[in-house]
C-alpha cells in the first residue's frame, strides 16, 4: 500500500465528491487501497466513514478510491483505530507483496501491528483472488488488473536487465503509472534502486518512510 501525501486542503469543498479532482491531482488516479489505476468512476472515500462519525467534508479523511475497495470496506471500521492508512502511516513497511500470496503483513512486525496489518487486508478485501478460498465477486476486477499488471512488471525486469539505462529507468516508471499497481513494482525491482526513485518520482504524492540510524520513524499523526 503506497503512502501517500495528500497536503494542505487546496479548497472548500460544499460536496465531497467535488474533491476528487484535486484528491487526483496530489496523489494520482490510483485506488490508495489496492493501488489499481481507475481512470474513470474513481471515488472520494472517507477513511472514517460519515455513517460512523467521520467528518463529511474534511480533506484529510478522503482518499481516492476503487468502486470493489469502497464497497467492501462500507462503513466497517468505527474509526481510524486498529488499521493502518497510506495518509498517516509507513504502509510500504507494514505490507509485504508477492506474485503468489498477494498481500500480506510484513514479516517482523509486532503482534499489534500484525493485526493492525492483517485488519487492513481484510477491510478492503485486497488479498481477494479466485480459488484462494477468498473469492472476489463476479463484479470485482481488481485480481484481474493485477494479474495484468504483474505480467507487465516482470517483462519490464526482463528487458532492464538487458537495457539498464537511466533512459529506460524513466520508461519503466511510466509504464508503472499506466498499469498502476505500485507496490508490485517496489517489489520486483526492489534492488534497483534507479527504478525504484524513478518510480517514487513518477507516482504523485509518494511519501517514502524515513529512518533515523537505520530506524524507521513513525510518520506525523501515524502509528507506524
Ligand atoms: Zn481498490
Amino acid at each position: 500500500m503506497r503512502s501517500i501525501i495528500r497536503g494542505n486542503v487546496p479548497n472548500s469543498y460544499t460536496h465531497y465528491k467535488d474533491a476528487r479532482n484535486d484528491l487526483a491531482e496530489r496523489i494520482g488516479w490510483f485506488c490508495s487501497y489496492c493501488e489499481m489505476p481507475v481512470r474513470n468512476m474513481i471515488e472520494v472515500e472517507h477513511i472514517h466513514p460519515v455513517a460512523n462519525g467521520g467528518n463529511e467534508l474534511d480533506w484529510d479523511n478522503f482518499l481516492l478510491s476503487c468502486r470493489y475497495c469502497n464497497s467492501v470496506k462500507k462503513n466497517n471500521n468505527m474509526n481510524r483505530v486498529g488499521f493502518f492508512w497510506p495518509d498517516v502511516d509507513n504502509t510500504p513497511l507494514a505490507f509485504e507483496y508477492s506474485e503468489s500470496n498477494i498481500i500480506e503483513p510484513a514479516t517482523g512486525l509486532q503482534p499489534n501491528e500484525r493485526s493492525s496489518a492483517l485488519s487492513s487486508i481484510n477491510l478492503m478485501g485486497l488479498n481477494r483472488t479466485p480459488h484462494s478460498g477468498n473469492e472476489p465477486t463476479d463484479a470485482d476486477s481488481r485480481w484481474i488488473a493485477r494479474i495484468n499488471a504483474i505480467g507487465i512488471i516482470n517483462e519490464s525486469y526482463n528487458d532492464w536487465l538487458t537495457c539498464p539505462t537511466q533512459q529506460f529507468a524513466r520508461q519503466i516508471a511510466r509504464t508503472a503509472t499506466g498499469h498502476g499497481f505500485y507496490s508490485f513494482w517496489i517489489m520486483k525491482f526492489n534492488n534497483v534502486q534507479i527504478v525504484i526513485n524513478e518510480i517514487n518520482r513518477a507516482f504523485l504524492g509518494t511519501y517514502e518512510p524515513q529512518y533515523n540510524n537505520g530506524i524507521k520513524v513513525i510518520r506525523q499523526n501515524g502509528s507506524f
